[in-house]
């Protein structure tokens, strides 16, 4: 049997979903005989345990940090991790890749000499019998994905990207453990939280319809027509980096590597936007990208279903005048 591990992730005194995404994404390379653990790393690791009795689950392991550990710890959590894998010897542990994970699971692996793949979006067997493992990640600035294998590692070690996974569901009753956590000496303290600006009005990563604009609108005075446009049809507006850049929409608005994902996305109306790399790695996932762009050779038509070569005017006049 091997263990699949997950280190569940916790903020201001509550799980985050990308916990339970990365349940999710170990779900899909677990296998008749391995058993999926999740380890709770906290001052109360009881808080949480509800929280992650899902579908998928087998075991629950409770490791109770010293106080003050209210908040994310980077010494205990590098600790406890080397010492669990130590003496578990998972085959996987995944954490979500966030701001935590970055700072311990590299290190945890370069110490422990184990596999490491980073913002992890894809996973699957090597082999039809469910033997080696997989993952897929970005390259240079999402330019290529590339499939990553760990030759001879018995313990790899993942973060996962967010929104990659939909998050497991249900319910389960997993068996629940205790680990002793090491002595460690702490050498950083949590010093307090920064709030993030204003998230905006709408948070567009739920947003499953959108009609996103780009420079080819020109001037401030026409975002009021595509806002219009995008009301009557029921789509979301989003943006490209200029036009949030311009003050022209609100940051949380810009979709792309500096601004967001839209994870749910069904259908992506992109105006007027050429589809630099940094812009398709929020969007070039959705399923039916639809494009309208004068420029036949614009990069945006490589992600689209459904390319429309004209002026987004015109098509903008057009389809307002089916939602009169
Ligand atoms: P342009 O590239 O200028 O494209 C405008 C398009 O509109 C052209 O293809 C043109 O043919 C078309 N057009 C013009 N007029 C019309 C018309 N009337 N009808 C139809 N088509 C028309 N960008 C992002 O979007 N999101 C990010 O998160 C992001 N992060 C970045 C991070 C870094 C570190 C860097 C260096 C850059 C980032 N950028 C990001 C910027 C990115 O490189 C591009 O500059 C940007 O995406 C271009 O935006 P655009 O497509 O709207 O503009």
């Amino acid at each position: 049997m091997s263990e699949l591990l997950v280190v569940a992730e916790h903020r201001r005194g509550a799980l985050t979903p990308a916990t339970l995404e990365t349940v999710a994404a170990l779900a899909t390379v677990k296998r008749e005989q391995d058993s999926l653990a999740v380890v709770i790393l906290a001052e109360d690791p009881d808080a949480y345990a509800a929280g992650i009795s899902v579908e998928g689950v087998d075991r629950i392991v409770k490791a109770k940090l010293p106080a003050p550990a209210k908040e994310f710890q980077i010494d205990l959590y590098e600790a406890a991790l080397s010492e669990l894998i130590r003496a578990r010897t998972p085959a996987v542990v995944a954490a979500p890749h966030s701001i935590d994970a970055w700072s311990y699971m590299p290190a945890v692996a370069a110490a422990g000499k184990y596999g490491c793949a980073t913002d992890v979006f894809g996973l699957r067997r090597e082999t039809e019998d469910g033997e080696g493992l997989i993952a897929t990640r970005a390259a240079y600035s999402e330019k290529l994905h590339m499939e990553v294998d760990f030759p001879g590692k018995r313990t790899v070690l993942l973060t996962v990207r967010t929104n990659a996974f939909p998050p497991a569901e249900g319910s389960s009753s997993p068996a629940v453990e205790t680990f002793d956590m090491p002595q460690t000496q702490r050498r950083s303290r949590h010093r307090g939280y920064i709030e993030p600006p204003a998230a905006g009005d709408v948070d567009i990563s739920k947003s499953q319809f959108i009609l996103s604009i780009g420079r080819g609108i020109g001037r401030e005075e026409n975002v009021e027509k595509f806002n219009e446009l995008a009301d009557s049809i029921g789509f979301t507006l989003t943006c490209s980096r200029p036009i949030a850049d311009n003050g022209w929409l609100p940051k949380s608005r810009q979709v792309g590597q500096s601004g967001k994902t839209v994870g749910n996305c069904q259908v992506y109306i992109a105006m007027g936007i050429s589809g630099s790399v940094q812009h398709l790695m929020g969007m070039k996932h959705v399923p039916n990208v639809i494009a309208v762009n004068t420029d036949t050779e614009a990069s945006i038509f490589s992600v689209a279903r459904y390319g429309v070569v004209a002026d987004i005017f015109d098509i903008a006049d057009e389809l307002a005048s089916h939602f009169e």
